[in-house]
């Protein structure tokens, strides 16, 4: 499923306030809220993708990176969305809560279902996330695409169903940190006698663990598998942008958080355009005959289509033209919309001719309508200064 547009999903414009993200994340929460809508997956789906939404939309840091970058991150960084869908935690969204209603989230009445009670949530294991690197043709990237993957993962052990447990999760407290989670490691500095906390390993800092584990994967709650992915490649992406697909990487241990899948994009060299952000550059070999006399030309463009030009009487080498919305559009339809198509032209001068010919280009050498007129010289001498400066 993709993945909708985070100002969409609150129904706000794009230049919305703090205050009216705040009011609109708000008004979907309460409508869509677990506890209002039982067992309905539906609402549950919008009531995440909602907070997800509002994660990174009320924070001007991640909402200006979002509004230049789309869900995918900046070069090198991972995106968004490692938040959202299946791995999204339920006291995350439980803490923007608390954000939200200006108080602590366990006062809020009707949050009964998750977290109100006050006791300790055991830490949740979370799955590492998968890297795939994924290689464009520079049409993909034009018109976005599915990309299937076979991905050898983690996935929940099939004879214990991801408990980690023969019998259906009996647990007993961990005899190593004796159900704290945490460990004290004393040290010897030049200080002194130094006293460390860390999570207790036996346990990863759950305070518990398995009473009867199962064979099959030895109390962890994983066994090594295989998945086809499914991964939606949106338009517009660029070498080095890396596009989050959450929740489809390794299984956590014992029904723990997937983690998710980074996909990182390249992009492989085209024969006929040339990129600049999201314009693309084409270079016209025009012939001079046409370049003198005027005439009509036809350009390729990305999609496999062809676009007729028109080309002015006298067109100068080195003259560019803008097609305007013929280029890649930006990630997520963001930036300033589709690029241009941007066409470079050059003349072609004959290296061989006829006898013929000859005689007749002779005829033109000494016209004066052959040679550079004073204002075609100031033209490219500015564009020669310009491309140096
Ligand atoms: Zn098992
Ligand atoms: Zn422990």
């Amino acid at each position: 499923m993709a993945k909708r547009d985070y100002y969409e999903v609150l129904g706000v414009e794009k230049n919305a306030s703090e205050d009216e993200i705040k009011k609109a994340y708000r008004k979907i929460a309460i409508k869509y809220h677990p506890d209002r809508n039982p067992g309905n997956k539906e609402a549950e789906e919008k009531f995440k993708e909602a907070a997800e939404a509002y994660d990174v939309l009320h924070d001007p840091q991640k909402r200006q990176q979002y509004d230049q970058f789309g869900f995918s991150g900046p070069s090198g960084a991972s995106g968004f969305g490692g938040f959202g869908g299946q791995s999204m935690n339920m006291d995350d969204i439980f803490s923007m809560f608390g954000d939200i209603f200006g108080g602590h989230a366990g006062g809020f009445s009707g949050f009964g279902g998750f977290g109100g009670g006050g006791h300790s949530r055991p830490q949740q294991h979370r799955g590492s996330d998968l890297r795939l690197k994924v290689r464009l043709t520079l049409q993909e990237v034009a018109t976005g695409v599915t990309k299937k993957f076979k991905v050898r993962k983690d996935v929940p052990c099939s004879h214990c169903h991801g408990t980690g447990s023969e019998d259906g999760g009996n647990m007993d407290t961990c005899p190593t940190c004796h159900g704290s989670g945490v460990i004290s490691h004393t040290t010897q500095s030049i200080f002194g006698m130094m006293q460390t906390q860390g999570v207790c390993p036996t346990c990863n800092g759950e305070g518990r663990v398995v009473k009867n584990k199962c064979h099959q994967c030895n109390g962890t709650g994983v066994e090594k598998g295989e998945e086809v992915v499914e991964i939606n490649i949106p338009a517009g992406v660029a070498e080095g942008m890396v596009v989050n697909v959450p929740g489809k990487g390794n299984a956590g241990r014992r029904c723990g958080i997937t983690g998710d899948i980074q996909v990182f994009i390249e992009e492989e060299p085209n024969d006929t355009f040339v990129r600049d952000g999201s314009d693309l550059i084409y270079n016209l070999l025009l012939d001079f005959p046409t370049a003198a006399l005027g005439g009509d030309v036809e350009i390729p463009t990305i999609e496999g289509t062809r676009l007729r030009v028109k080309i002015d009487a006298g067109t100068q080498p080195g003259k560019t033209l803008r097609l305007r919305s013929k280029g890649l559009p930006a990630v997520q339809g963001y930036g300033k919309g589709k690029g241009d198509l941007i066409v470079n032209i050059s003349v072609y001068v004959p290296k061989t001719l006829s006898r013929d010919e000859k005689k007749e280009l002779e005829k033109m050498k000494d016209s004066d309508n052959f040679k550079g007129d004073a204002a075609t010289k100031r033209s490219i001498f500015q564009r020669f200064r310009n491309y140096f400066n």
